[in-house]
């Protein structure tokens, strides 16, 4: 797990590199969540007020429910030509999850810049802003901006809100402080809106994600302590749904009173197997993804493993029982 110390965190030698840039590629990770959205456009929107020449590019592009954000429009969903003196990527705790965006990316810049807040990051940047303390990628970007003295606009503080209302679940996970709240009066005094942040992202599911559901909760079961819902290809197909993501299903099963882990196992179309978990305080999900060569937050975490189905969910059963093992001969955790 990271540990914070000079290398992790350097707004000096990040905020040179972005005064001496032109022009700057953002990139972020596969499958999007809020955080992600909202750290790429945040800080794209940011740097185009500061006059600065910027790509964004995640592949797939910007899932429908985000693109009430600002500066949405202009993300790239396919990125194949282009060069740039520095690439920043954000809210990705490893090279892969930057995909085909990220490796064409990294070819064609000079310098890369790795904003995140996994403690399972990998460190592959040249410069770091790694703060595992913060909720989300987006109160880093916050951070930066403020050591910018970059004044907040509303189509910098609605994308910036966004990731934090997301990765907090709406200010309800374990690791929220009073100074995140500071964080997103600021951003509401910017103008940002907490209700549509709320009304676009925690509050709104298409009707495929429910329809799917439907399908993934046929194969639930409750292992002991160990929840699961399985999603395959021809679930996806059913429900027209193109992504293996799980519309926060593994979220819903982390609610099971009876339940310590939840896991949904989803297949991908090339036959891989995509894992979302989550867990109960006092737990620790990201070290069983990290073992999976994956990644994530203690109480959040994922992997995307070999399949087929069959091979892939005892295995991954199974260091999950150990986990749950761990916890009950009582190993000394940090909870949160
Ligand atoms: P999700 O279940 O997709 O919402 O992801 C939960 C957490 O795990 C997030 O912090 C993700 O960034 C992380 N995560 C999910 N999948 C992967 C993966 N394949 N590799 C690394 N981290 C992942
Ligand atoms: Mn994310
Ligand atoms: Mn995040």
């Amino acid at each position: 797990m990271t540990t914070i110390n000079a290398t992790n965190v350097n707004w000096a030698r990040a905020s040179e590199a972005v005064a001496a840039a032109a022009p700057i590629l953002l990139v972020t990770h596969l499958n999007p969540d809020g955080d992600a959205i909202g750290a790429l456009v945040g800080l794209a929107n940011a740097l185009c007020e500061r006059g600065k020449t910027v790509t964004a590019a995640v592949d797939g592009g910007v899932p429908e429910y985000l693109k009430f954000l600002p500066g949405t429009g202009q993300v790239q969903a396919d990125l194949t030509e282009g060069q740039w003196a520095l690439m920043i990527s954000l809210d990705a705790s490893d090279e892969e999850r930057t995909g085909r965006a990220g490796a064409y990316g990294r070819a064609h810049s000079e310098m890369v810049i790795n904003l995140d807040h996994h403690p399972t990051n990998t460190m592959f940047g040249d410069v770091h802003l790694v703060l595992p303390e913060a909720v989300s990628a987006t109160e880093i970007v916050y951070h930066w901006l403020v050591a910018l003295e970059h004044p907040l606009t509303v189509d910098v503080a609605q994308p910036l809100l966004t990731g934090l209302v997301t990765d907090t679940i709406g200010f309800r996970t374990s690791n929220v402080r009073p100074e995140t709240l500071t964080v997103a009066q600021r951003l509401m005094e910017a103008g940002a809106s907490l209700h549509e942040a709320v009304a676009r992202t925690l509050e709104s599911k298409p009707f495929s994600t429910i329809n799917l559901w439907k399908y993934a909760l046929q194969n639930l079961d409750l292992d002991g302590a160990i929840i699961s819902a399985t999603i395959t290809k021809d679930d996806f197909k059913r429900a027209n749904i193109p992504e293996p993501t799980d519309g926060g299903l593994v979220s819903e099963l982390a609610k099971v009173e009876q339940a310590k882990i939840a896991v949904v196992f989803k297949e991908t179309p090339q036959g891989r197997v995509e894992l979302s978990m989550r867990c109960a305080l006092g737990y620790d999900v990201g070290a069983v993804a990290l073992a999976l060569g994956g990644g994530g937050h203690k109480q959040a975490a994922g992997a995307t493993i070999d399949g087929p189905l069959e091979v892939a969910k005892p295995r991954v059963i199974k260091l999950l029982r150990e986990a749950i093992k761990r916890n009950e001969l009582g190993t000394p955790e940090t909870h949160g």
